[in-house]
């Protein structure tokens, strides 16, 4: 493990005009959602202290940035007492814990909002849940070159005649996990929208043998990949079938905080430092088709650099005062206290 990292002290930042709420001050701060469970800024903060120092001793120049990260929140108070939160300066490095976490729970957001709106448009449609995966990556070079073919072989994919038939759109995320022997586990979940007309017969439905052989010739791979395919059941609101539950696996982080922040630091610096090369660049969600319209007419912002703030799409009221409340991050007792 890691030593404590030295306290290092941020540029300051811009103070809007605002009201400081003296809130149990000096106390440990806590967060807590609608259901009363803890929101894990501590546990995120901790891990993105120690991503820091990695990349410090990897001798990435971001160390400084990610270092910052979120090490000052402030919550609005609302009228009836409520805690809102309101600015948070995140670094949006690729693999940090705590932006993570963010993009996560906003991607899943966005998601739930534009499939929304498209089942409006289009009320009969239905959705395949695709995992399309290929053989395990052995080092940084293949795993870039391999994750840039998959995107190649999905858009290829997706313009089969049998595919596209009866296509209306889809959405396509990258997930990349690390096996116990250092390789890594390259997988892309695609929820797909369909018309009605796929389930018709079988000229346009697709079982999952079919899919294997299309997504084989897509990657033009001489071994037979792995391919999973559920069919969403629709008027489901809950459940491992469910559209919100796909699109949840859809949204849900490209790569895994645990595979880097083992015991093990050689490990954790040689993944960190395959995985800053593998993803610099590439996209984490993209979507195609209706889905991509929709996302466009509902004039969302970017998945994994906009506001990681609001990460509900809620947009914020303007006031001219506003009661904060301001907790930081103490580097030496390691949490959050309120200020
Ligand atoms: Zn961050």
């Amino acid at each position: 493990m890691l030593k404590q990292p030295k306290l290092h002290l941020p540029t300051p930042r811009e103070r809007p005009e605002e009201e400081k709420v003296a809130y149990k001050s000096g106390e440990v701060m806590h967060d807590k959602n609608s259901v009363g469970k803890e929101r894990p800024w501590r546990k995120r903060k901790l891990e993105n202290i120690r991503y820091a120092e990695y990349l410090k001793i990897l001798e990435f120049k971001k160390h400084h940035k990610v270092h910052d990260c979120a090490e000052e929140i402030k919550y609005k108070i609302t009228a009836d007492g409520e805690f809102k939160l309101y600015q948070v300066w995140f670094c949006k490095s690729r693999l940090c814990p705590l932006c993570n976490w963010r993009r996560a729970m906003k991607a899943g957001k966005q998601l739930e909002l534009i499939l929304e709106e498209a089942l409006k448009r289009q009320p009969k449609s239905r959705f395949l849940f695709l995992t399309l995966t290929i053989r395990n990556s052995v080092d940084r070079e293949q795993l870039k070159a391999d994750l840039a073919k998959m995107g190649r072989a999905i858009y290829k994919l997706m313009r089969y005649k049998k595919v596209s038939k009866n296509l209306l759109g889809y959405v396509r995320s990258t997930e990349i996990t690390v096996n116990q022997d250092g390789s890594y586990h390259l997988h892309m979940h695609l929820l797909v929208m369909v018309t009605p007309t796929y389930f018709k017969d079988s000229s346009n439905y697709i079982p999952q043998t079919e899919w294997t052989k299309l997504w084989q010739k897509a990657m033009k791979l001489d071994y037979t990949p792995i391919v999973n395919v559920e069919v969403v059941k629709p008027n489901q609101a809950k459940g491992k079938s469910s559209l919100k539950a796909s699109a949840l696996e859809t949204a849900k982080y490209q790569t895994k905080s645990a595979d880097y922040m083992t015991d093990d630091d050689d490990w954790n610096l040689q993944v960190i430092g395959d995985l800053e090369f593998a993803l610099r660049g590439s996209r984490q969600i993209s979507f195609a088709g209706l889905l991509k319209e929709v996302r466009k007419d509902l004039q969302l912002d970017d998945m994994a650099n906009g506001d990681l703030v609001h990460t509900d799409g809620a947009s914020e009221e303007i006031q001219a005062k506003v009661q904060i409340a301001v907790a930081k991050f103490d580097f030496q007792k390691m949490n959050y206290f309120w200020s």
